[in-house]
């Protein structure tokens, strides 16, 4: 045990008689406990072989895994050549999203969209490159719970490593977390702020276990000879806080008087995504596109994906190359990747230019929800109607 009864003064303000009498004998017998650093001092914690560096709170015993097993020689990627075909919508199509565009403000005259006549319509299609890198990270500390009749092991078994402990399996590609108690490191100890007694002073009455009466302010009379009637006479109240008893339950050990101690292990897992969207010149701006999709055109999802050869587009060959590169220096060096998943869309953006009241506007229609964007719809108003 690394405690040490360094205090022979049980003054801890337990004066209430009746409460020595109560449950709280059998495992005292002597004085309580106590270590160096007074009743408020967290616990001691044992050095535990693989954890050294495991701390109490959060935030530290951050763990590197082990070296990342990069396969040697990267298998060559097959060599398909899908069939890169570009979709474009009707005006139909366009008018029908507009129409659906203009009646979703509830302000915007429909007569745009519905007396509009298009002029134009031509298509900014681009890519959408994503990859996304699945990881698994792990941190210990210690921690802390009442204790309640679970196995003491510590030591009795060199605890496994930190890597080494088994983790439920994780759906790839969605965060997760789980805590695991890392076996072979409970141990006992009395409760720091209680030391061990398994109740704490009363604060309200200072563990006298009642205060002065607050009607008679502790005379016992009030109006001269009439006796008060709050505290019949006796000058004192029971302290409602604790019943009288001058003491409560502590509640770090909730009255166990002992806390387990263990090392816990956190496993979290993480989906780590980058996108990379080619530059386009429609005036759509890039933002718009992270509410929609597009068409599939490549998902490839394994341990280490390698960059995408013969695609089309260059700028999404060497996107792809610096984000695989990046993702696989930096989530294996604080994490372990479990997976990887790059996919390449191509998002279709249809720019509409139509004559309404004599003049020209325009407006995109993009993704495959058919998405409209009119930032300078001509009737935003419905007030104004002709
Ligand atoms: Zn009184
Ligand atoms: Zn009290
Ligand atoms: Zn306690």
């Amino acid at each position: 045990m690394a405690y040490q009864s360094t205090s022979d003064t049980p003054g801890h303000g337990f004066v209430n008689p009746g409460f020595a009498t109560h449950d709280v004998g059998a495992a005292m017998g002597a004085p309580p406990p106590a270590d160096s650093y007074g009743p408020s001092a967290p616990p001691m914690f044992d050095s535990v072989p693989g954890y050294e560096g495991t701390v109490a709170g959060g935030g530290g015993g951050f763990l590197p895994p082990p070296m990342p097993s990069f396969p040697e020689s990267p298998p060559q990627p097959e060599p398909s050549q899908p069939h890169w075909t570009i979709p474009s919508i009707t005006e139909d199509t366009a008018r029908g999203a507009f129409a659906l565009y203009a009646s979703s403000k509830c302000c915007y005259s429909s007569s745009p969209a519905k007396n509009g006549v298009i002029s134009n319509m031509e298509a900014f299609n681009t890519y959408r490159y994503r990859l996304e890198t699945f990881t698994e990270s792990r941190s210990t500390e210690w921690s802390q719970k009442p204790y309640n009749g679970e196995p003491i092991d510590a030591f009795s078994q060199q605890p496994p490593g930190p890597w080494n402990i088994a983790a439920q399996a994780p759906t790839f590609f969605q965060d997760s977390k789980q805590v695991i108690k890392v076996p072979y490191t409970s141990s006992l100890k009395n409760c720091h702020d209680c030391v061990g007694m398994g109740r704490m002073p009363c604060k309200n009455c200072a563990g006298a276990g009642n205060k002065v009466c607050w009607v008679c302010n502790g005379s016992g009379y009030r109006h001269g000879d009439d006796r008060c009637s709050h505290c019949s006479g006796r000058g004192r109240e029971n302290c409602t806080q604790c019943q009288g008893q001058g003491s409560k339950e502590c509640s770090t050990c909730q009255g166990r008087r002992q806390l387990l101690v263990y090392i816990n292990l956190t496993v979290k897992w993480t989906n780590n995504t980058s996108d990379y969207v080619v530059e386009q010149s429609s005036g759509l701006l890039l933002e718009n596109l992270n509410k929609v999709t597009g068409k599939e055109l490549l998902k490839d999802a394994r341990y280490l994906v390698f960059p995408v050869m013969g695609f089309p587009d260059l700028n999404v060959v060497s996107a792809a190359e610096r984000l695989i590169r990046e993702h696989q220096t930096t989530h294996s060096q604080s994490s372990r990747i479990l997976q990887q998943r790059q996919t390449i869309e191509l998002i279709p953006i249809t720019k509409v230019t139509y004559r309404w009241k004599g003049k020209s506007h325009l407006y995109f229609v993009y993704g495959n929800e058919f998405k409209v964007n009119a930032d300078n719809y001509p009737a935003t108003c419905c007030c104004a109607l002709m």
